[in-house]
């Protein structure tokens, strides 16, 4: 099926001539792995988040697993996280050999529970190495009490930003409340270096293990007696390491959108505002409840009441589809997915809130190109399929 002239993509990276010049000057300086600009971006972005370090990775997938790996999780050891994510959250569980113990979210944030975890860690508190908190759409979990409950067990928790930059709960920034945040330059997240992905935390130890594992274990600190340190050519490899570092071409585009994050957010704002005043009060269709200011907006995750409409959520996505709007599905709970189901047996009515969520929501497109006039199309459009197949 083609697509109309007119369509709009569920997503566009916004992207100017800030960039493209600092692409150009990156190319042209003869530099172009690692080196002064990735150095920048974690500095210009540890200030902009208020932590003490950040880790420029080449993802955030990689920037998970270094986390895990710093933290020393074990083999056979449980990481608590939602089903309710993207597969790399629950991956980087599998690479350090450990399994992910899900629990369920919250109906009306996506988020994991509190209740949910303080529940799994009376009963499994012990086998437990980590939490992954995921601030699904941009919303930030309740921190506070996903803190004091695994502070009490002696648990780390890293916390999931890929959606959540930049937003404020209270004075600080999503992701960084726990031991580590991690965030995403993916293409489609609220600022890209089109791969890319960087590391926060207040700990010096977990960030020096992490700058050494992220290129080969390599520790040009260490020296022994035969070699003279001051050599530059000099280093040891003290672990077997990956190969997880952010290329100063990379590093350049962050630099420029980190420039753009508020304004992003601002216009990201805007649309919302719109969706919310031309959606609510329709009785087919729910909207996300949060404040205004207190999400970061990378999703707009909307759901469908099925008793109201005589068709469901898939029929409803491939109408829009079919009227030119691009519209997505976040998630597909993970422990519906064939290789979580076959290795932990799940059920899908083993998380009963995360399949019951996944069955009825989509998400409308919110990214700053997206102009006024193609919000007041989607507005309408989703109007009319409503009535076209109101019960
Ligand atoms: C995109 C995403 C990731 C992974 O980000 P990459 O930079 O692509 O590795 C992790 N968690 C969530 C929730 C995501 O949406």
């Amino acid at each position: 099926m083609s697509r109309p002239i007119n369509f709009i993509p569920f997503y566009k990276p916004h992207l100017g001539r800030e960039e493209e010049e600092a692409v150009l000057k990156v190319m042209r300086s003869g530099w172009l792995t690692t080196g002064k600009v990735a150095a920048r971006f974690e500095e210009e972005f540890a200030s902009f988040v208020g932590v003490k370090h950040a880790l420029a990775v080449n993802s955030a997938t990689s920037g998970l697993h270094l986390g895990l790996e710093s933290l020393g999780v074990k083999s056979n050891s449980l990481v608590i996280t939602s089903p309710y994510t993207f597969a790399s959250t629950a991956e980087v569980i599998r690479y350090m050999g450990a399994d992910p113990l899900f629990i369920d979210i919250e109906e009306d944030t996506y988020n994991l529970s509190p209740h949910a975890l303080e529940r799994a860690l009376r009963v499994k508190g012990k086998y437990v190495s980590a939490v992954i908190p995921v601030h699904i759409a941009g919303l930030p979990c309740k921190m506070e009490a996903i803190m004091a409950i695994s502070e009490e067990y002696g648990i780390p928790v890293i916390e999931d930003s890929a959606h959540a930059f930049p937003v404020k709960m209270g004075k600080r920034m999503a992701g960084t409340f726990a031991e580590l945040g991690i965030y995403s330059f993916y293409a489609t997240k609220p600022i890209t270096t089109g791969e890319g992905g960087m590391v926060v935390t207040n700990r010096e130890d977990l960030s020096c293990r992490i700058r050494v594992m992220r290129l080969h274990g390599i520790d040009r600190d260490v020296w022994d007696r035969y070699t003279d340190p001051s050599a530059d050519w000099y280093y040891q490899v003290v672990e077997a390491g990956y190969k997880y570092n952010l290329s100063d071409l990379a590093a350049s585009i962050g630099l420029a959108q980190l420039k753009k994050a508020k304004n992003f957010l601002s216009m990201r704002r805007n649309i919302v505002k719109n969706y919310i005043k031309g959606l609510s009060g329709l009785d087919f269709l729910k909207l996300p409840k949060a404040d205004l200011n207190g999400h970061a907006w990378h999703l707009f995750i909307v759901k469908l009441v099925e008793t109201k409409l005589t068709i469901n959520r898939n029929e409803f996505v491939a109408k829009l589809k079919e009227e030119g709007i691009g519209v997505s599905v976040h998630y597909i709970p993970l422990h519906i997915m064939p290789y979580y189901r076959k290795r932990y047996g799940y059920r899908e009515e083993d998380f009963p809130v995360s399949l019951r969520n996944f069955k009825v929501s989509f998400s409308l497109p919110v990214y700053p190109g997206l102009t006024g006039e193609q919000v007041d199309r989607i507005i309408a459009t989703v109007k009319q399929i409503g009535s076209r197949f109101y019960r």
